[in-house]
Protein backbone atom coordinates (compact mmCIF):
# COMPACT_ATOMS: atom_id res chain seq x y z
CA UNK A 1 0.00 0.00 0.00
CA UNK A 2 1.62 3.50 -0.81
CA UNK A 3 0.35 5.98 1.17
CA UNK A 4 0.35 9.45 0.16
CA UNK A 5 0.30 12.76 1.60
CA UNK A 6 1.30 11.69 5.19
CA UNK A 7 4.05 12.82 7.50
CA UNK A 8 7.07 10.01 7.49
CA UNK A 9 6.59 8.56 11.23
CA UNK A 10 8.20 6.21 13.11
CA UNK A 11 6.36 3.58 15.29
CA UNK A 12 7.20 1.28 18.21
CA UNK A 13 6.16 -2.39 18.55
CA UNK A 14 7.00 -3.28 22.22
CA UNK A 15 5.54 -6.28 23.97
CA UNK A 16 7.05 -10.33 25.68
CA UNK A 17 8.16 -12.73 23.68
CA UNK A 18 6.02 -14.74 21.03
CA UNK A 19 3.54 -11.97 20.64
CA UNK A 20 3.95 -11.47 17.31
CA UNK A 21 5.78 -8.37 17.37
CA UNK A 22 7.89 -9.52 14.59
CA UNK A 23 5.81 -10.69 12.16
CA UNK A 24 3.24 -8.01 12.77
CA UNK A 25 6.14 -5.36 12.35
CA UNK A 26 7.44 -6.65 9.38
CA UNK A 27 3.78 -6.44 7.54
CA UNK A 28 2.95 -2.66 8.97
CA UNK A 29 6.35 -1.77 7.82
CA UNK A 30 5.42 -3.73 4.07
CA UNK A 31 2.09 -1.67 3.84
CA UNK A 32 3.44 1.35 5.12
CA UNK A 33 6.54 1.05 2.79
CA UNK A 34 8.68 2.06 5.96
CA UNK A 35 12.13 -0.06 7.29
CA UNK A 36 11.80 -2.59 9.71
CA UNK A 37 14.12 -2.59 12.67
CA UNK A 38 13.93 -6.19 14.60
CA UNK A 39 15.84 -5.02 17.79
CA UNK A 40 15.82 -8.89 19.36
CA UNK A 41 17.92 -9.68 16.54
CA UNK A 42 20.56 -7.49 17.55
CA UNK A 43 20.53 -8.86 20.68
CA UNK A 44 20.82 -12.23 19.44
CA UNK A 45 23.68 -11.60 17.67
CA UNK A 46 25.58 -10.32 20.49
CA UNK A 47 24.65 -13.34 22.42
CA UNK A 48 25.64 -15.75 19.47
CA UNK A 49 29.20 -13.82 19.06
CA UNK A 50 29.14 -13.45 22.88
CA UNK A 51 28.52 -17.75 23.38
CA UNK A 52 30.69 -18.59 20.31
CA UNK A 53 33.79 -16.81 22.01
CA UNK A 54 33.13 -18.67 25.55
CA UNK A 55 31.99 -15.02 27.26
CA UNK A 56 30.09 -15.53 30.58
CA UNK A 57 26.60 -14.05 29.97
CA UNK A 58 27.41 -11.53 33.24
CA UNK A 59 30.54 -9.91 31.83
CA UNK A 60 29.47 -6.43 31.13
CA UNK A 61 32.88 -5.17 30.45
CA UNK A 62 33.98 -7.96 28.00
CA UNK A 63 30.53 -8.89 26.11
CA UNK A 64 30.24 -5.00 25.87
CA UNK A 65 33.34 -4.64 24.30
CA UNK A 66 32.63 -7.18 21.96
CA UNK A 67 28.98 -5.48 21.32
CA UNK A 68 31.43 -2.26 20.48
CA UNK A 69 32.97 -3.84 18.09
CA UNK A 70 30.77 -5.82 15.82
CA UNK A 71 29.08 -4.63 12.84
CA UNK A 72 25.44 -5.34 13.03
CA UNK A 73 23.55 -5.18 9.62
CA UNK A 74 19.72 -5.63 9.35
CA UNK A 75 18.56 -6.43 5.73
CA UNK A 76 14.80 -7.12 4.98
CA UNK A 77 14.44 -10.79 3.89
CA UNK A 78 11.49 -12.77 2.29
CA UNK A 79 9.96 -14.75 5.79
CA UNK A 80 12.75 -12.61 8.30
CA UNK A 81 14.50 -9.82 8.81
CA UNK A 82 18.59 -11.27 7.49
CA UNK A 83 21.16 -10.01 10.41
CA UNK A 84 24.75 -10.23 9.20
CA UNK A 85 27.27 -9.72 12.23
CA UNK A 86 30.81 -8.52 10.46
CA UNK A 87 29.64 -9.10 6.99
CA UNK A 88 28.60 -12.93 8.06
CA UNK A 89 24.70 -13.77 7.50
CA UNK A 90 23.88 -15.81 10.73
CA UNK A 91 20.29 -15.16 10.61
CA UNK A 92 19.68 -19.43 10.58
CA UNK A 93 21.52 -19.69 14.05
CA UNK A 94 20.00 -16.98 16.07
CA UNK A 95 16.63 -18.78 16.87
CA UNK A 96 17.82 -21.80 19.19
CA UNK A 97 16.85 -22.63 22.76
CA UNK A 98 20.35 -22.35 23.55
CA UNK A 99 20.66 -18.49 22.43
CA UNK A 100 17.03 -18.36 24.08
CA UNK A 101 17.96 -18.90 26.70
CA UNK A 102 21.04 -16.91 27.33
CA UNK A 103 19.65 -13.59 25.20
CA UNK A 104 17.79 -11.98 28.11
CA UNK A 105 20.84 -11.79 30.26
CA UNK A 106 22.88 -10.57 27.97
CA UNK A 107 20.12 -8.14 27.28
CA UNK A 108 20.65 -7.39 30.84
CA UNK A 109 24.29 -5.79 30.57
CA UNK A 110 24.59 -2.35 30.79
CA UNK A 111 26.82 -1.62 28.29
CA UNK A 112 25.13 -3.81 25.34
CA UNK A 113 22.14 -2.03 26.16
CA UNK A 114 24.00 1.55 25.66
CA UNK A 115 25.56 0.30 22.03
CA UNK A 116 22.06 -1.14 21.17
CA UNK A 117 20.29 1.72 22.15
CA UNK A 118 23.16 4.08 20.12
CA UNK A 119 22.70 1.94 16.91
CA UNK A 120 18.54 2.06 17.05
CA UNK A 121 18.30 5.44 17.64
CA UNK A 122 20.75 6.03 14.20
CA UNK A 123 18.80 3.47 12.26
CA UNK A 124 15.72 5.75 13.14
CA UNK A 125 17.05 9.20 12.61
CA UNK A 126 15.30 9.57 9.13
CA UNK A 127 12.12 8.55 10.30
CA UNK A 128 10.00 5.82 8.28
CA UNK A 129 10.56 3.16 10.98
CA UNK A 130 8.83 -0.11 12.62
CA UNK A 131 11.44 -0.97 15.47
CA UNK A 132 9.84 -4.32 17.64
CA UNK A 133 11.31 -4.56 20.91
CA UNK A 134 10.99 -4.58 24.69
CA UNK A 135 11.83 -0.94 25.69
CA UNK A 136 11.19 1.22 22.15
CA UNK A 137 8.42 3.09 23.19
CA UNK A 138 10.20 3.80 26.89
CA UNK A 139 13.65 4.13 26.19
CA UNK A 140 14.87 4.04 22.73
CA UNK A 141 12.68 6.19 20.84
CA UNK A 142 10.37 7.82 23.53
CA UNK A 143 9.16 10.34 20.91
CA UNK A 144 8.22 7.70 18.19
CA UNK A 145 4.98 9.08 17.07
CA UNK A 146 2.56 5.75 17.59
CA UNK A 147 3.50 3.62 20.28
CA UNK A 148 1.84 0.02 20.60
CA UNK A 149 2.06 -2.61 23.45
CA UNK A 150 1.79 -6.15 21.89
CA UNK A 151 0.77 -8.96 24.29
CA UNK A 152 -1.12 -12.27 24.62
CA UNK A 153 -1.38 -14.74 27.34
CA UNK A 154 1.95 -16.93 28.04
CA UNK A 155 0.10 -20.12 26.75
CA UNK A 156 -1.22 -18.75 23.15
CA UNK A 157 2.31 -17.39 22.89
CA UNK A 158 4.05 -20.93 23.68
CA UNK A 159 1.76 -22.55 21.49
CA UNK A 160 2.62 -20.33 18.70
CA UNK A 161 6.07 -20.66 19.30
CA UNK A 162 5.73 -24.34 19.80
CA UNK A 163 4.05 -24.54 16.41
CA UNK A 164 7.36 -22.52 14.85
CA UNK A 165 9.76 -25.20 16.00
CA UNK A 166 7.76 -28.36 15.30
CA UNK A 167 7.79 -31.24 17.46
CA UNK A 168 11.39 -32.33 16.64
CA UNK A 169 12.71 -29.37 18.20
CA UNK A 170 12.49 -31.57 21.91
CA UNK A 171 10.62 -29.14 23.81
CA UNK A 172 7.12 -29.95 25.23
CA UNK A 173 4.60 -26.91 25.17
CA UNK A 174 5.11 -26.96 28.44
CA UNK A 175 8.20 -26.20 28.82
CA UNK A 176 8.11 -23.42 26.45
CA UNK A 177 5.88 -21.48 28.74
CA UNK A 178 7.86 -22.24 31.43
CA UNK A 179 10.53 -21.26 29.68
CA UNK A 180 8.46 -17.79 28.09
CA UNK A 181 7.49 -16.88 31.45
CA UNK A 182 11.30 -16.93 32.70
CA UNK A 183 12.28 -14.58 29.43
CA UNK A 184 9.07 -12.41 30.91
CA UNK A 185 10.38 -12.41 34.43
CA UNK A 186 14.31 -11.17 33.39
CA UNK A 187 13.35 -9.08 30.88
CA UNK A 188 10.49 -7.34 33.33
CA UNK A 189 12.30 -7.19 36.16
CA UNK A 190 16.09 -5.86 34.77
CA UNK A 191 17.15 -2.87 35.93
CA UNK A 192 18.02 -0.93 32.72
CA UNK A 193 15.37 -0.38 30.56
CA UNK A 194 12.94 -3.19 31.66
CA UNK A 195 9.57 -4.65 29.35
CA UNK A 196 7.09 -2.06 30.71
CA UNK A 197 4.23 -0.23 28.39
CA UNK A 198 5.03 2.95 28.24
CA UNK A 199 1.96 5.10 29.34
CA UNK A 200 1.12 6.48 25.79
CA UNK A 201 1.57 3.17 24.18
CA UNK A 202 -1.73 1.78 22.65
CA UNK A 203 -2.35 -1.75 23.89
CA UNK A 204 -3.16 -4.25 21.63
CA UNK A 205 -3.88 -7.99 22.92
CA UNK A 206 -3.66 -10.37 20.06
CA UNK A 207 -4.66 -13.64 22.03
CA UNK A 208 -7.22 -14.98 19.54
CA UNK A 209 -6.57 -12.57 16.56
CA UNK A 210 -4.49 -12.93 13.23
CA UNK A 211 -1.50 -11.28 12.37
CA UNK A 212 -3.65 -9.67 9.44
CA UNK A 213 -5.59 -7.99 11.91
CA UNK A 214 -3.52 -6.89 14.43
CA UNK A 215 -1.19 -5.70 11.47
CA UNK A 216 -4.29 -3.92 9.81
CA UNK A 217 -5.32 -1.71 12.70
CA UNK A 218 -1.80 -0.65 13.34
CA UNK A 219 -1.84 0.14 9.51
CA UNK A 220 -5.04 2.52 10.26
CA UNK A 221 -3.67 4.34 13.09
CA UNK A 222 -0.21 4.90 11.89
CA UNK A 223 -1.87 6.75 8.43
CA UNK A 224 -4.69 8.31 11.21
CA UNK A 225 -1.50 9.64 13.02
CA UNK A 226 0.61 10.80 10.38
CA UNK A 227 -1.71 12.50 8.43
CA UNK A 228 -2.68 14.27 11.72
CA UNK A 229 0.65 15.32 11.42
CA UNK A 230 0.68 16.61 8.09
CA UNK A 231 -2.00 18.71 9.05
CA UNK A 232 -0.87 20.59 11.75
CA UNK A 233 2.60 21.13 9.80
CA UNK A 234 0.28 22.76 7.64
O1 LIG B 1 12.18 -10.22 20.38
P1 LIG B 1 13.05 -11.40 20.71
O2 LIG B 1 12.35 -12.49 21.42
O3 LIG B 1 13.85 -11.88 19.54
O4 LIG B 1 14.12 -10.79 21.74
C1 LIG B 1 15.08 -11.60 22.35
C2 LIG B 1 15.48 -11.02 23.70
O5 LIG B 1 16.23 -9.82 23.49
C3 LIG B 1 14.33 -10.61 24.62
O6 LIG B 1 13.86 -11.68 25.42
C4 LIG B 1 14.99 -9.56 25.50
O7 LIG B 1 15.70 -10.15 26.55
C5 LIG B 1 15.99 -8.91 24.56
N1 LIG B 1 15.51 -7.65 24.01
C6 LIG B 1 15.63 -6.53 24.79
N2 LIG B 1 15.29 -5.31 24.30
C7 LIG B 1 14.82 -5.19 23.06
C8 LIG B 1 14.66 -6.32 22.24
C9 LIG B 1 15.01 -7.57 22.76
O8 LIG B 1 16.04 -6.63 25.94
N3 LIG B 1 14.53 -3.97 22.59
Amino acid sequence: MNVPHTARINIAIDGPAGAGKSTVARMVASSLQYIYVDTGAMYRAVTFKALEAGLSTEDNELVGRLAKELDITLLPGTDAQRVLVNGEDVSSRLRTLDINRSVSYIARLETVRYRMAELQRQMALSKGVVMDGRDIGTHVLPDAELKIFLTATPRERATRRYLELGPDAGISLNQLEQEIKERDRLDEEREIAPLLRAPDARLIDSTGRTVDEVAEEIVQWGIAVARTILAEEK
